[in-house]
Order: structure tokens, then C-alpha cells, then sequence
């Protein structure tokens, strides 16, 4: 090894990179040319790179340094329980869609064990996902239930209506075999959905306000606008759901929300005026309001 040549090592040393992006980075193009293991990043980090290796750094870490997402870069990000492919078109999954996940796992197993009769493959449970994105949530909620018994009495559904979006999603079904169990539909909201009589509602819809300066900050610069922002006062969408929800859901059905961090009180009046009961709130990992829940009532 000459003093000059290019090393994992060197490349670590020299770089102004954040620590955890520069590996995360080192990682996915270790994979990408040598399908070398993450181990790799400290057994072989004095080993030659190749050219095209060093030229597929410099081009990650400019665009990194220029605030390009590392999800964007790699194209990946885990969630839950699986990876999921991710791309400019949707946005990048959050730690704390990880709640609204499990709550909707734990309500759909609360609802079988409440009607064991009413679950057999000729009456089926529909499992709504509005605005899916890469298909975080309804994936990984099927994921989790694949294995359990009454998986064939379940229906998984999701809507965007973004068509990038939705390619994203049918690209990840189909990694994590999940395909045949899940229908997609491009719909703005429920105006395209071809069915209702839904079990369980869950969305995470645009919920910034037009003028959240968070939309000008770290990675949500890159994001697609239209799954941050209603461009009104952050509200519209849950107006909008709680509105229609009603009418599609079963009889103690549930609708199911994440939001923002100050928009419980409001989420909860909306849940409330449309007669919904059960409304439940929970805290995310930092303690703050993100997920609020209701029956119909
Ligand atoms: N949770 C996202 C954020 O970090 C916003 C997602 C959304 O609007 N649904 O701001």
C-alpha cells in the first residue's frame, strides 16, 4: 500500500462528514462494489479502493455535504421491522411512525379477539393506509401479522396519490414478498378507492402548516413538499379524513392518526365533533403528542 492510495481508513480520517453518515455511506458502497460485510469497515480499512469506489465517495459525500439526505443516498432506510426502499418521491419513514405501527397492530388484534366470530376468509377485515408513501405502515404492519393465523381474513389496502409514490411502495410489497397481499390504489384521500367498510384507518398526512419553518431546515428540503405540508394550517387533512372516515369505517371501527407534536387538541376536536369516542393520545420517544386514536362511535 502506497502512502497516497485511498483507504476506507483514509477516507474516515479525512473526511468532514458527520462520523455515522460517512460509515452509513462507506457501508451501502462496500456492499454496492464488493458485496464486503459492514465488518469490513474495520478489517479491510487499509485495503486499496478502486477507482470507481473512490469516484462513487466524492460524488456521495459532496451531495451529502450539501444536504442531500443519507436515505436519498442509499436509497434505504429501516423502519420497524424491514428496509424499505426509499427515493426523492416519498418520505423518509420517521422513528416515530414506529408508534402508530404498533397501535395499529395491537387495535387489529384487539378487534379479533372482541369479535373471534366475525374473522374467516369470507369476511374479511379491511386494513386502510391513506397517503402510504413508500408504504412504511401498511408493510409493516403486514409484515408483523403475515405469520398469524387469521393473516388470510385481513385485506391490506393503500392509497397515495402520488404515482412516484406508489411505485416506491409496489417496489418494497414485492422485495418483502407482500404483493398478493396488498391492493394500491392512486387516490386523492378515499375519492378513488373502489370499496369502504374499513376495520382500521391510519394515516400520517401532510400535517406541516405552509409557514413551518422546519420545512426550510436539514433533510425535509429534499422532501416532497406535498406529504409535509397541507399548505394551509397543517389541519386540513385530518378535516378531511375525520370527515369521510365515518362513512367507511365499520361499526366500532377505528381511525388512527399520527401529527404533529401541538396538534393533539385539535385532532381530538375533530375525532370529537364527528362523533367519534375512545379518543386516545400518545406520546413518541421524546415525550411529545404524536399519535391520537379513535372508535366510531
Ligand atoms: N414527521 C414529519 C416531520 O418530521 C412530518 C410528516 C408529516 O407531515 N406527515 O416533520
Amino acid at each position: 500500500m502506497s502512502s497516497t492510495s485511498t483507504t476506507i481508513r483514509s477516507i474516515l480520517q479525512s473526511t468532514t462528514l458527520d462520523r455515522v453518515d460517512a460509515k452509513v455511506l462507506l457501508y451501502y458502497l462496500m456492499d454496492l462494489h464488493y458485496r464486503w460485510p459492514r465488518s469490513y469497515l474495520i478489517s479491510h480499512d487499509q485495503d486499496d479502493l478502486s477507482e470507481a469506489f473512490i469516484r462513487d465517495w466524492i460524488s456521495l459525500e459532496s451531495q451529502r455535504q450539501q444536504g442531500v439526505p443519507v436515505a436519498y443516498l442509499t436509497c434505504s432506510k429501516a423502519f420497524h421491522q424491514i428496509d424499505l426502499i426509499v427515493s426523492p418521491d416519498v418520505l423518509i419513514p420517521r422513528p416515530e411512525t414506529e408508534l402508530l405501527v404498533e397501535r395499529g397492530i395491537a387495535t387489529i388484534l384487539a378487534f379479533i379477539q372482541s369479535h373471534p366470530n366475525d374473522f374467516n376468509p369470507s369476511q374479511r377485515f379491511n386494513v386502510l393506509d391513506l397517503g402510504c408513501g413508500s408504504g412504511a405502515i401498511i408493510l409493516s404492519i403486514a409484515n408483523a401479522l403475515q405469520h398469524s393465523p387469521f393473516f388470510d381474513s385481513l385485506s391490506f389496502i393503500a392509497s397515495d396519490v402520488s404515482h412516484g409514490a406508489l411505485q416506491i411502495a409496489q417496489a418494497n410489497a414485492a422485495r418483502l414478498s407482500l404483493s398478493s397481499s396488498i391492493q394500491f390504489f392512486e387516490s386523492n384521500w378515499f375519492d378513488q378507492l373502489p370499496f369502504d367498510h374499513f376495520g382500521i384507518i391510519l394515516s400520517n398526512p401532510p400535517y406541516l402548516s405552509r409557514d413551518d419553518p422546519h420545512l426550510q431546515v436539514g433533510d425535509l428540503r429534499f422532501e416532497p413538499i406535498g406529504a409535509l405540508s397541507d399548505f394551509a394550517d397543517g389541519l386540513s387533512a385530518y378535516r378531511l379524513i375525520c370527515s369521510q372516515a365515518k362513512h367507511r369505517l365499520i361499526s366500532s371501527g377505528s381511525l388512527l392518526f399520527e401529527h404533529g407534536f401541538a396538534q393533539a387538541q385539535d385532532v381530538r376536536a375533530l375525532l370529537h365533533n364527528e362523533s367519534f369516542v375512545k379518543i386516545h393520545t400518545e406520546k413518541d420517544y421524546s415525550g411529545l403528542d404524536r399519535v391520537t386514536y379513535a372508535q366510531k362511535g
